[in-house]
């Protein structure tokens, strides 16, 4: 009984011991730390920052912050009411597959750039994937639909029958287009195909959120072949220009002859670019502007390419935090799933617009410092999330500065 007693005494000494030595500042709306806001303004060199394509580029020490995203596509393969000139169902699927598997592949390992030469770009991946989307088809629910269509089945991107950017195919066939990424498998029209001086090309559109590919069941190559037009194209969609050109608004793109592969003659003696965007051999490599750009626009609310992926953002993750245990600056845009602990002594300065998952916080520790720059936190998917905890213990307290227009919506 006395053991009892003590036990209890002691536990009851360390419960109320913790609870007064940290106490705890929930903040809900800004407009009861109106003395936070300083009289600063956000300085020159930031204003910019949540546009700046570079700031979206993943960061691998990060990858809480910098996880993977999903584009959802659904794939229509168009053929002619009479005769053979693309694939059957069982064909075609297993065709698109082996091919997407391989893009993904070519996603993820990205290549050093060739070009300028003797670079020194890094090389990141591409840190988005696909993932195929079900859709009503001539089976039921499934994301391969086989349409024949006897006036629209066909492509040709040149001669004067030229009909790439037709969109009646995609006007009559399109699924789901604000959500998902629809890809059209056309044959070059058979007409061409058996002309003796038309060649085939591996080719393809972007339209909207569609793309149009062809050349794939008339020139019977492997699948792996198309993998890299079909990134191509999926990447004019989510927002990238080729890159031969000098406005495509990379700097680490250069304007190059666009060359297919290297001749030995001019203009195409060689080295010749690798880049993905432009039109060549290898289209294996994409700069950290061109995928801070795809980036930036799966971070921008509303734009057509944040639509287009499973918002992954909206789903908790409780198992782990953001740990800052050293300054940051959060210069573009985050979509995150776990809490954020700003540790003692150290600074966290948001720049842009933060998502926060259902129920998450920011945790703002004794001697921290959390620093609003025109700051917008809020949560993207009609949840709620749960503020900014300011802590404080006898000695210290976390601290939050503001600047500019800072905005929290859609606390608990
Ligand atoms: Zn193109």
């Amino acid at each position: 009984m006395r053991y009892f007693t003590f036990y209890f005494l002691s536990l009851l000494f360390l419960l109320s011991s913790c609870s007064s030595k940290i106490k705890t500042l929930t903040v809900r709306s800004f407009d009861e730390l109106s003395e936070n806001v300083t009289s600063q303004r956000v300085p020159d060199d930031f204003k910019s920052t949540c546009r700046e394509a570079l700031n979206y580029a993943p960061d691998l020490d990060y990858p809480l912050e910098y996880y993977q995203h999903e584009v959802e596509i659904n794939v229509h393969f168009l053929d002619a009411e009479k005769g053979k000139f693309n694939f059957e169902r069982s064909e075609g699927v297993k065709y698109f597959k082996a091919m997407m598997k391989n893009a993904i592949m070519r996603l993820r390992v990205n290549e050093k750039m060739r070009l300028p030469e003797g670079n020194d770009t890094p090389v990141l991946p591409a840190n988005y994937t696909y993932v195929l989307a079900d859709m009503e088809t001539e089976v039921g629910r499934s994301p391969f639909a086989f349409h024949k269509d006897q006036e629209l089945y066909w492509f040709l991107n040149k001669g004067k029958n030229r009909n790439n950017s037709d969109r009646r195919v995609l006007e009559k066939y399109v699924q789901d287009k604000d959500q998902v990424l629809n890809v059209f498998i056309q044959p070059t029209h058979p007409d061409s195909v058996a002309s003796k001086t038309y060649t085939v090309d591996i080719t393809g559109i972007a339209m909207g959120t569609s793309v149009k590919l062809a050349g794939i069941y008339e020139l019977g190559l492997p699948a792996w072949r198309h993998a890299t037009n079909l990134n191509h194209e999926i990447a004019h969609v989510l927002g990238l220009s080729h890159s031969w050109y000098r406005n495509d608004g990379c700097d680490d793109t250069p304007p190059n002859s666009n060359c297919w592969s290297a001749t030995g003659r001019a203009p195409c003696e060689g080295p010749v670019s690798n880049n993905m965007m432009d039109y060549n051999s290898s289209q294996m490599a994409l700069t950290p502007c061109q995928i801070g750009k795809m980036h930036r626009n799966f971070h921008k609310i509303n734009s057509k390419q944040r639509k287009l992926l499973i918002p992954l953002w909206c789903d908790k993750d409780e198992t782990q935090s953001i740990v800052v245990d050293h300054d940051r600056q959060w210069l573009g845009s985050k979509d995150l799933m776990n809490d954020v602990v700003v540790k003692s002594g150290k600074t966290l300065e948001i720049y842009c617009r933060v998502s926060f998952a259902e129920g998450r916080k920011i945790t703002v520790e004794p001697g921290a410092t959390l620093k609003l720059y025109n700051a917008h936190l809020h949560n993207d998917c009609g949840d709620n999330w749960k503020g900014i905890n300011i802590q404080s213990n006898d000695n210290e307290s976390g601290k939050i500065e503001m600047y500019g227009e800072c905005k929290i919506e859609n606390v608990q």
